[in-house]
């Protein structure tokens, strides 16, 4: 590891003891004190995948000890004889992992390594967690920050790209790293201007005070859910005090990747600082473990309302099936499905980018076909720095005279009477909708 990779190691793990909750206050008893009782680590759900897992790859690792977050942080599988020891190694991935350095390291949770097959290189989540040679091929069009971000950073780790909210990346520090990450320039062992230091949020916080525009701050990283409770209900503190800050949201991918951290004591922390939302991220229905149920319904139990995003990847969930059976779970686990990403293209990412009819073809494949509250907006994060844009699939078909015809998720065409209006007029009606007419 960097100097840099310790630095914001150590600014992220820092200064707590690992959680504790007592079986019992230490009040007096019979006017005698008792002494406080011991502390006991908190239990958490264990799928019948990380049951196993755990006794074949950790067998000296009780049940305590694997549901405590800060454990599953220092066991992460980084290096090459870490990966060999669980996983058949294919020689891409092999050769990926040796060639390997600077930022965007390999990080991975045992408990999320635990969901994936261990012999198959195909598989979807460790396609996207343990890197192949393409990784280090550079296409026309890509960038190491191709949305722009540096360029709208109004103070280091401050993006102020809408008029009336920032992006607030607190640390670079995640729990596992996606090989398709959007800022691979910054996280891991990035260090040089991405500090993530106390004085570099201090600046941020002093930017939005001085700003009373801002009334939305989203917090990301880097994973925010990697900091200390105390640091969190420090900076969610610091927010909260600001009058204009009406609105405040965490994205992290820690609940999916790693949902012990969801502990009751970071649960009591969010609650105070209410209207929370949170923006989880979201890959494939194989995450939906019983440990992620666990996460999420103590999240939503806490009054945090809680959104998807997703990043359409190529060959992991670039289908309507897996993402109908995904988007339907997470309205199952309480989660409302926000965004769906053209995934960005940033250096490497090639392998990953799919055509962006894909995104078309999958939200055609959910609306209507399901529950509306499990279709997400398809965005493509601009190139340049533009901002999100959403794309639809097209179901304005023309217009006949008065009436607008529209296309429904069968195909039928449906008229609607729409005097005056001018929308569909320059529109010439497709042959196959005639028919219909
Ligand atoms: C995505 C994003 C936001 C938040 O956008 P919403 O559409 O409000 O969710 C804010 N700032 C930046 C720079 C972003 O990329």
């Amino acid at each position: 590891m960097t100097d840099a990779d310790n630095r914001s190691q150590a600014f992220a793990e820092a200064e707590e003891p690992p959680s504790t909750t007592y079986i019992a206050g230490n009040k007096a008893l019979n006017g005698r004190p008792v002494r406080a009782a011991p502390p006991v680590r908190e239990s958490f759900p264990m799928g019948p995948g990380a049951k196993a897992f755990r006794k074949a790859f950790f067998p000296d690792v009780d049940a305590m000890q694997w549901a405590d977050w800060r454990w599953q942080l220092r066991a992460r599988i980084r290096t090459q004889a870490e990966l060999e020891r669980i996983f058949t190694l294919s020689d891409d991935e092999r050769s990926a992992v040796v060639r390997h350095n600077g930022s965007l390291p390999v990080g991975i949770t045992p408990y999320y390594a635990s969901l994936m097959d261990r012999h198959d290189a195909s598989d979807p989540l460790r396609r996207t967690h343990i890197p192949v040679g393409q990784e280090y091929l550079r296409v026309p069009g890509e960038a190491d920050d191709p949305l722009g971000e540096d360029h709208d950073t109004a103070v280091p780790g401050l993006v102020h790209r809408y008029p009336d909210r920032v992006l607030f990346l607190t640390t670079g520090t995640c729990s596992t790293y996606c090989r398709y990450c959007t800022r691979s320039r910054m996280v891991g062992e990035a260090g040089g201007e991405y500090s993530f230091s106390r004085s570099q949020w201090e600046s941020a916080l002093a930017y939005i005070e001085a700003h009373p525009k801002i009334r939305d701050v989203l917090l990301s990283g880097g994973d925010p859910l990697t900091l200390s409770d105390d640091k969190l209900d420090y900076l969610l503190g610091r927010l909260r005090a600001i009058k204009h800050v009406e609105f405040i949201r965490i994205g992290t991918k820690v609940p999916t990747v790693l949902p012990m951290r969801v502990t009751r004591a970071l649960v009591r922390v969010l609650k105070k600082h209410h209207p929370l939302w949170m923006s989880l991220h979201f890959t494939h229905p194989t995450e939906l473990t019983p440990e992620v149920a666990k996460s999420t319904s103590r999240l939503a139990d806490a009054g945090i309302p809680l959104g998807s995003q997703t990043v359409i990847l190529k060959g992991i969930n670039d289908n309507v099936p897996v993402m109908t059976e995904l988007m339907q779970g997470l309205l199952h686990h309480r989660v409302k499905p926000y965004y769906l990403y053209q995934c960005d293209p940033i250096s490497g990412s090639a392998q990953f980018r799919t055509p962006v009819e894909k995104g078309i073809e999958i939200i055609e494949g959910l609306r209507g076909h399901t529950t509306g509250y499990a279709v997400p907006q398809f965005v493509i994060d601009a190139p340049g720095g533009g901002g999100k844009i959403p794309l639809l699939p097209e179901y304005l078909v023309g217009r006949d005279g008065d009436d607008l015809l529209l296309r429904n998720f069968e195909g039928g065409v449906y008229r609607y009477p729409d005097k005056g209006g001018t929308l569909g007029a320059d529109r010439v009606v497709p042959a196959q909708y005639l028919k219909d007419l």
